[in-house]
C-alpha cells in the first residue's frame, strides 16, 4: 500500500498536543509532509520554541505515523510564527512572548530567577532577550557578568549587549539608582517605550522582563506598551511575603496580564554536601500562597549558595553547571513556564475578539 499525505495528515489528529488537551492537526501545528518510499518526513511548528514535552511528541508522532503504514519517521521543528498567537504589538513586531517577572517585594530573588529562566530557555533552544527594567536595583549586568555599556548603530538604534547566548539590556546602564527613584509615569512610559522599540532585539522567541519589586509604575507602563504572554511572581515562604504576594497578584489581574503561576525562593536550605532540606522560613507558604490565589505553583527553589556564588561570578546557574540537580530543577522550571505561556497564548487567540488590552492611567 502506498502512503498518501492526507492518510498521514489524518493519523495526526489522534495526537495530542500534551500541555493544551487538543490534537495537532486542529492547533496547525502540522507543516509540510514529504513521502518518499516508506519514509515520511513532517514538520511540526511547536507553539512554543522551548517546549518541554517535545519527546512525548515526537514519539507520538511517531507511533501514528507507522501505524498507518509510514516506516522511518523524521520530524522537522518549527515554531508558530509571531503574532499568530499573541497578538503582539508594533513595538515589538518580532517577538513571540513576553514574560515578566515580579515579585511582591525586594530581595526575594527575583533577579535570580529571572536570569535562570532566560538562561534556560535559551538552554532549551530559544532566541531569548532579556531586560532589566529593575530600574531601583539594578543587579542584572552582574549577574550575567556584563561591565560593557551598549552602544548605538549606524541607524541610532541601540545594540542589546550579548551575554550567555541571550541579548541583554538593563534600564541601570542609563539612570543612576537615585534618578530613577524619581521617575514617575510619563518620563517612565518614555524610556520604556525606547528600550522596546529603539532596541535592535531582532526575532526573539522570548522577551523575559524583570519588573521591578511591588507595584509601581513600571508594570502599568509595559502593559500599555506591548503584550505580555504571561507574569510570573516569586515569593519566599514566609507569611508576610505571601501578603505582598496578594498585592503583586491583584495588580497583574488590573492590567489584565495573565499569571502563569508563582515561584517559591529560598524554601528551605540544603546544607554544603547535601541532605535533607531544612524548612528556614517555615514550609508550605508557596503551596499556601498559589492555592489562594489560585495560580499553579510553578516550581520551589532551596537557599543554595551556588546560586548567589554563580551570580556574583556572572554565570546564570542553570549554564554554570548544568548537569547539576539545582540547573536541572531550574531547567525544569524554564520549560514548564514556556509550556504555560503557550496554553495562556492559545486562551489569548480564542479571546482576540475581546480586543487588545486597555489600561487606563489613575
Ligand atoms: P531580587 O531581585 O528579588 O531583589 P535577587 O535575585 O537580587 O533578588 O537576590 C537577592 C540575593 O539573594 C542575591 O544575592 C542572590 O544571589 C541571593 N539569592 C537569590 N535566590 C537565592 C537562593 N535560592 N539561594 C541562595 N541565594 C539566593
Amino acid at each position: 500500500m502506498s502512503l498518501n499525505e492526507a492518510t498521514l495528515r489524518d493519523a495526526l489528529r489522534s495526537v495530542n498536543d500534551p500541555e493544551i488537551g487538543k490534537d495537532l492537526v486542529t492547533l496547525n501545528m502540522v507543516g509540510a509532509i514529504a513521502i518518499d518510499g516508506d519514509s515520511v518526513s513532517v514538520v511540526i511548528d511547536l507553539t512554543t520554541p522551548a517546549c518541554p514535552l517535545k519527546g512525548k511528541i515526537q514519539g507520538d508522532v511517531t507511533e501514528a505515523l507507522q501505524n498507518v503504514g509510514a516506516g522511518e519517521v523524521s520530524i522537522e521543528w518549527g515554531v508558530q510564527m509571531a503574532g499568530q498567537m499573541n497578538g503582539q504589538t508594533s513595538l515589538l513586531p518580532n517577538v513571540k512572548y513576553v514574560i515578566a517577572v515580579g515579585a511582591g517585594k525586594g530581595g526575594v530573588g527575583k533577579s535570580t530567577i529571572a536570569v535562570n529562566l532566560a538562561a534556560g530557555l535559551v538552554r532549551s533552544g530559544a532566541k531569548v532577550g532579556l531586560l532589566d527594567a529593575d530600574i531601583y536595583g539594578p543587579s542584572i549586568p552582574t549577574m550575567l557578568g556584563i561591565t560593557a555599556k551598549p552602544q548605538a548603530g549606524a541607524d541610532r538604534k541601540i545594540i542589546p549587549i550579548q551575554a550567555h547566548g541571550m541579548k541583554v539590556m538593563s534600564m541601570g546602564s542609563f539612570v543612576e539608582a537615585d534618578a530613577a527613584l524619581v521617575w514617575r509615569g510619563p518620563m517612565l512610559n518614555n524610556s520604556l517605550k525606547q528600550f522596546f522599540g529603539d532596541v535592535r532585539w531582532g526575532d526573539l522567541d522570548y522577551l523575559v522582563i524583570d519588573l521591578p519589586p511591588g507595584t509601581g509604575d513600571v508594570p502599568l507602563s509595559v502593559a500599555q506598551l506591548v503584550t505580555v504572554g504571561a507574569a510570573v511572581i516569586v515569593t519566599t515562604p514566609q507569611d508576610v511575603a505571601v501578603a505582598d504576594v496578594v498585592r503583586a497578584k491583584t495588580m497583574f489581574d488590573t492590567l489584565k496580564i495573565p499569571v502563569a503561576g508563582l515561584i517559591e525562593n529560598m524554601a528551605g536550605f540544603v546544607p554544603e554536601g547535601g541532605g535533607e532540606s531544612i524548612p528556614l522560613f517555615g514550609s508550605g507558604g508557596g503551596a499556601k500562597a498559589a492555592e489562594k490565589l489560585d495560580v499553579p505553583l510553578l516550581g520551589s527553589l532551596p537557599i543554595d549558595a551556588r546560586l548567589s556564588v554563580q551570580g556574583d561570578e556572572g554565570t546564570p546557574m542553570v549554564l554554570a553547571d548544568p548537569d547539576s540537580d539545582l540547573a536541572l530543577s531550574l531547567l525544569a522550571l524554564a520549560q514548564n513556564i514556556a509550556g504555560r505561556l503557550s496554553v495562556l497564548a492559545l486562551g489569548r487567540a480564542a479571546n482576540s475578539q475581546a480586543g487588545g488590552i486597555q489600561v487606563e492611567r489613575s
